[in-house]
């Protein structure tokens, strides 16, 4: 956390506009390490045919559903990213309140939206809540106990040979992509489960495009450790951050600190699949 807290500092000082969200990032950082200690998560077993066959096949291990988590930690986190968020903006208190209330009417079991029972979309349609504010706090209530399986479930797949676009484990979209290592080999980063695995340096991974020519990318003067890789086939973008040109500790936190990435890809008519909560 201390290294956590030294690159937020620094990029508070290199881009004060973002102080409010990075103050928000690290005060949602602090709470999650808080439970990591006490986190009792299942270890996922899963048959050696079976792992071997879904390789063969290139479908991923488990369904969100699926992921052990400690639903105790969870709600206690979820009530404790409640009172932050309340703190953070109008939209997110208005939101927190509406949120409390229908918990506190018993209108819906919120261990049953951690486990998949229930679908976090639709209790959000059905109360007229703002999805994307629900489904954050939601997901980051779960980030604990999906990272604990994710250690474990990381060592059952070959990261490096996998090089599809979607997550071998979760089977989720990444949320951006990461070069390191000699070379500048490429990674993406699930967006709900948090595993890395490699994939080729020029493709796209939401369509597969490989041809050079339908494959752009640009970055903000001056800022050459991100870049927004544009694929002209689906008109969709994926961020780059790379790692050998920076100091980086969290890669979620180098994404959410290039937001005006985002905003110039969208402006290009390019789409993110799968969006930070601050980009729209
Ligand atoms: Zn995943
Ligand atoms: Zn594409």
């Amino acid at each position: 956390m201390e290294k956590l807290r030294k690159r937020i500092q620094h990029l508070k000082k290199k881009r004060p506009g973002y102080t409010e969200i990075l103050n928000f990032y690290q005060q949602v950082r602090e709470e999650q390490e808080k439970i990591k200690d006490s986190l009792k998560v299942e270890p996922v077993h899963l048959k050696k045919e079976w792992k071997e066959l879904l390789a063969r096949e290139g479908f991923s291990m488990l369904e969100r559903k699926d992921f052990p988590v400690d639903l105790e930690a969870s709600s206690l986190l979820f009530h404790s990213l409640c009172n932050i968020a309340k703190e953070a903006t109008p939209h997110m208190a208005e939101q927190v309140e509406k949120i409390r209330e229908v918990i506190s009417q018993k209108r819906f079991d919120l261990k049953k939206v951690f486990t998949g029972e229930i679908e976090g979309e639709k209790v959000a349609d059905q109360f007229e809540m703002d999805r994307k504010v629900f489904l954050f706090l939601l997901h980051e209530s779960l980030k604990p106990s999906l990272e604990e399986g994710v250690k474990r479930l990381g060592q059952e797949v070959d990261a490096e040979t996998w090089l599809k676009g979607h997550c071998p484990i979760c089977g989720s979209l990444p949320s951006f992509a990461l070069l390191k290592g000699e070379g500048g080999k490429r990674y993406l980063l699930c967006s709900y489960c948090g595993f890395e695995w490699r994939i080729d340096r020029l493709s796209c991974p939401f369509c597969g495009n490989k041809e050079r020519g339908s494959l752009q990318y640009f970055y903000a003067e001056g800022e050459e450790a991100y870049r927004i890789d544009l694929c002209e086939k689906c008109h969709q973008y994926i961020k780059t951050i790379d790692l050998r040109k920076i100091e980086e500790c969290e890669p979620i936190l180098e994404d959410v600190a290039t937001l005006h990435l985002d905003i110039l890809a969208s402006q290009k008519g390019y789409n993110r699949p799968v969006p930070n909560p601050w980009t729209s």
